[in-house]
């Protein structure tokens, strides 16, 4: 019998493991379950170079709860230890370990640092009064049992046990009773031992997956088994878009699956994140800082033991691995993207309204990912007839849309069917008009100018479509400069809570009398404030801005000026002025009602007219 001191300095540290660790006890089952897998594993190395003889037999893991006895045992059939061994990865080098780390992260608190300074199993003091670790080594020596109670003294004593392995038995402590009901180891299973590579039973069922999709080669797995994984990560979710399977072994270690969910609206709350592995050991749902930011969208898993799991999150970021990685899943996702657009681009064109948002949000965030991204960014048809890329869009448009500045003119449309009569306009002269109606698209506009500088992009119905490409100068109108005055002063007065500014124009005949139109600068401001913080609200507060422009050569202010009756030709001219903002989407409330009531009395009147013609 060996009774004997845990060498440590630190004279009692488990309070100090305890308080700790304290927020995530559950921890104890994901180290004792892969302490269990590594010996399985071992054994089977060993096994495979002749070092271990004969059958190994069963290998698997069993997790079992004694209710009476207030224990929860694991067992497993791996590679075991000797006494020897027991008193030197337990009572010393455990240790050591657990010194180490309570020096260098003295006041932290992060959780995944267990494992990897050797305090994983020493984690089994968070939730028992004692612990009982019971062995035998594959080698030819005797059975050992090790105790100790969370004080740094223990006791070593050869003991019987028949079979191979070890069995970790943690008397389970009054604060952690909840360990004791099957649910919830049932749930830590569940969380950090899904997919761990050795069958785990519990209660006579196997918890795990020992071969989950991304172990396995890409070349073995049919759709179908990729469709299946993600049900098995997601049993509720529509299927996904597609996927990518990462498998690299240089400059560092990644396996993985990532996965395209069906995402229309950007932001919603994501509750189904990446999981990060390592060597199929959960780590964390939390992948910040190794999956790039526009990628937070995606699904699926990534498995690195070369991702230092150990510190915490500033370290993380300059860890020149996961800096490599983060490349790495870029270059991988665009790759991906451009194979699928190049073999089948309907395929890629149908899935645009999802994809689009990941590809957007890359773009403005990853210059990288921006260069590769100019090959399959695509923009829709207005009509929803047709996509372009930027340069199709160019080449499409050529020098009509191609302004003083020579910069191409990109026409877009925010809401085709409020815009309707907008998009005719520009369609009328030729132009081609583009959708942009998702929430990325305001700030993704406002970036690309900035990073594509042989482009311009303006709304629809940011002014006449005689103006999209350039300010036309000159357009003289049939009418005088009085009768011009005459008709800004009529059109001014309708200005409720919008800053209105009229202008008079010599448009075609058939062009509509006046069109509403809003400035496209003042309108990104208002549309970005809309989504923005506190520097937003200034520009929130502030009345729309809209242009009146009125089209001089329409018959109709003929017929207006001509007018004896003030109230008449007041009324007119406001009716014109309601519905080019009508179909702005500016004519609201009271606003509205007054110009139906004014509407139907016009129309009375010219009914009245008529009959005293005719009379
Ligand atoms: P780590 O797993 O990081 O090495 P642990 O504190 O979890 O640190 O375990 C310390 C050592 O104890 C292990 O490296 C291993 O040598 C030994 N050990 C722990 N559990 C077992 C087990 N179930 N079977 C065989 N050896 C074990
Ligand atoms: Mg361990």
């Amino acid at each position: 019998m060996q009774k004997g001191s845990i060498r440590v300095q630190t004279e009692n540290i488990f309070p100090i493991i305890k308080k700790f660790l304290y927020s995530e006890h559950d921890i104890f089952l994901r180290e004792l379950i892969s302490n269990a897998v590594d010996a399985t594993q071992k054994l089977k190395t060993l096994s495979s170079i002749g070092e271990a003889k004969g059958e190994l037999g069963d290998l698997s893991i069993v997790v079992s709860i004694d209710p009476e006895a207030k224990t929860i045992t694991i067992s497993d059939k791996g590679v075991g230890m000797t006494g020897e061994e027991v008193d030197k990865y337990i009572n010393q080098v455990a240790f050591s370990g657990a010194e180490e780390f309570l020096n260098k992260y003295k006041g932290q608190n992060e959780n995944n640092i267990i494992g990897h300074f050797g305090l994983g199993f020493y984690s089994s003091f968070m939730v028992s009064d004692k612990v009982e670790l019971v062995t035998r080594s594959f080698k030819d020596a005797p059975a050992v049992k090790w105790e100790c109670d969370g004080s740094p003294e223990y006791t070593l004593n050869e003991t019987d046990k028949e079979s191979r392995g070890t069995d970790v038995v943690l008397f389970i402590n009054e604060e952690s009773r909840e360990f004791l009901e099957p649910s919830r180891i049932k749930t830590v299973l569940n969380r950090f031992c899904r997919f761990l590579p050795v069958p785990i039973f519990f209660e006579g069922e196997q918890v795990n997956n020992p071969t989950p999709a991304w172990t396995r080669k890409p070349a073995e797995l049919t759709t179908e088994d990729y469709q299946a994984f993600y049900k098995e990560l997601y049993p509720f979710n529509e299927p996904p878009l597609f996927w990518i399977h990462l498998n690299v072994d240089y400059p560092f270690n990644l396996t993985g699956i990532l996965y395209f969910p069906k995402i229309k609206q950007s932001f919603e709350i994501q509750k189904d994140k990446i999981q990060l592995y390592s060597n199929q050991v959960f780590v964390t749902d939390e992948v910040k800082d190794i999956v790039p930011e526009f990628l937070m969208l995606l699904q699926g898993v990534i498995d690195s033991p070369d991702i230092p799991l150990n510190v915490s999150r500033s370290y993380l970021q300059g860890d020149p691995n996961v800096k490599k990685i983060n490349n790495h899943i870029t270059k991988k996702v665009a790759d991906k993207l451009e194979e699928i657009f190049n073999n089948d681009r309907a395929a890629f064109e149908e899935k645009w309204e999802n994809l689009g948002l990941f590809v957007k949000y890359g773009m403005m965030t990853d210059d990288k990912f921006l260069e590769k991204a100019l090959k399959f960014h695509i923009m829709q048809d207005a009509s929803g007839s047709q996509f372009y890329t930027v340069d199709e869009y160019k080449t499409a448009t050529g020098d009509l849309q191609k302004n003083k500045e020579g910069k191409q003119v990109i026409i877009y449309s925010t809401e085709p069917v409020q815009q309707d009569s907008y998009i005719k306009a520009a369609i009328d002269k030729g132009y081609k008009v583009v959708k942009l109606e998702t929430i990325v698209d305001a700030a993704f506009i406002n970036q690309m100018e900035m990073k594509w500088n042989d482009v311009h992009f303006i709304r629809v119905d940011a002014d006449i479509a005689d103006n999209l490409v350039d300010k036309q100068e000159g357009n003289e109108s049939v009418l005088t400069k009085e009768q011009e005055e005459k008709l800004k002063k009529l059109f001014e007065q309708q200005a409720a809570g919008l800053h209105l500014t009229v202008e008079v124009k010599g448009l075609s005949k058939d062009a509509a009398p006046v069109v509403a139109t809003r400035p496209e600068f003042m309108r990104r401001m208002k549309d970005m404030a809309a989504v923005s913080g506190p520097m937003g609200s200034f520009y929130a507060g502030m009345p729309d801005e809209v242009t009146l422009t009125i089209n001089g050569n329409h018959a109709i202010y003929q017929q207006i000026l001509s007018q004896a009756d003030d109230d008449q030709q007041k009324k007119m001219t406001h009716n014109l002025a309601d519905l080019a903002l009508l179909s702005q989407g500016l004519l609201k409330g009271a606003a509205l009602t007054s110009f139906i009531e004014r509407s139907v009395e016009l129309l009375g009147k010219q009914q009245t007219e008529k009959e005293e013609v005719a009379g």
